[in-house]
């Protein structure tokens, strides 16, 4: 429990970074070249107030940089990688960072991120603080509010960002978050976690974590009714 707790003030300020000074994304990721990494995050570069955020097109030498430490510095979790099939509907893995590995796959990266999807080997690679929200939710938790219950939504949102990019939405930041808000249930279901319980994640999330002043990856069609509303018929939101 100590170790969550810290996790959550670790995280709390970090998305308190990102989106006062940037409006960082939650998750969110490279765009797609043939090979590409997408990434994720919720912690964004600090940038000025009003500047766009970088674009997450990671270059070749950068993939490659990455793919050379991961078996170094990460794990692979095949749950979470089965989970994230939900949305991805293809095979996948996932590796979840240790806390030294993610420094130095950020330093690659140049810009702080919560998540990274390798596009040319469908490959996400996860912040710790991700793997340790969706771990914590695996073993039964079910945190309804504060802290804890924002940082489990995040992490399974991050989860379900990257594995989005290896769907139509592509590289286009906005509908990738936008559809992983909405869709995090469905991967949530697919790991066994209570789907309301994972429903109720996601409007905290809405209301407390979409990066909706990000021109990047928060849009203004992003709500009820708007273009990326998956579910147009339906009032229910996200
Ligand atoms: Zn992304």
């Amino acid at each position: 429990m100590k170790g969550v707790f810290a996790l959550l003030l670790a995280t709390s300020l970090l998305s308190a970074c990102s989106s006062s000074q940037t409006a960082a994304p939650a998750a969110s990721s490279a765009s797609s070249h043939s090979t590409t990494v997408e990434t994720t995050t919720s912690s964004a570069p600090p940038t000025q107030t009003g500047q766009q955020s970088p674009p997450d097109v990671a270059p070749e030498h950068a993939i490659r940089a990455v793919r050379a430490i991961e078996v170094r510095f990460s794990k692979l979790d095949p749950r979470l990688a089965d989970g994230i099939r939900a949305v991805s509907g293809i095979e996948s893995t996932v590796r979840c960072w240790t806390k030294p590995g993610w420094k130095r796959l950020e330093k690659i990266m140049h810009r702080s991120l919560s998540g990274l999807a390798d596009t040319g080997v469908y490959e996400i690679h996860l912040h710790p603080f991700a793997c340790q929200g969706v771990r914590f939710l695996l073993a039964g938790n079910q945190p309804e509010s504060g802290d804890e219950a924002l940082f489990v939504a995040e992490g399974l949102v991050v989860l379900t960002h990257e594995g989005t990019h290896f769907t139509s939405a592509g590289s286009n930041e906005a509908v990738v978050e936008c559809r992983a808000m909405q869709n995090a249930h469905l991967v949530a279901a697919r790991l066994g976690i209570d789907e309301d319980y994972a429903r109720h994640l996601a409007r905290l999330y809405w209301e407390q974590a979409y990066p909706r002043n990000d021109p990047v990856y928060g849009s203004p069609e992003c709500r009820d009714g708007g273009i990326m509303d998956v579910n147009p018929d339906s009032s229910d939101w996200p």
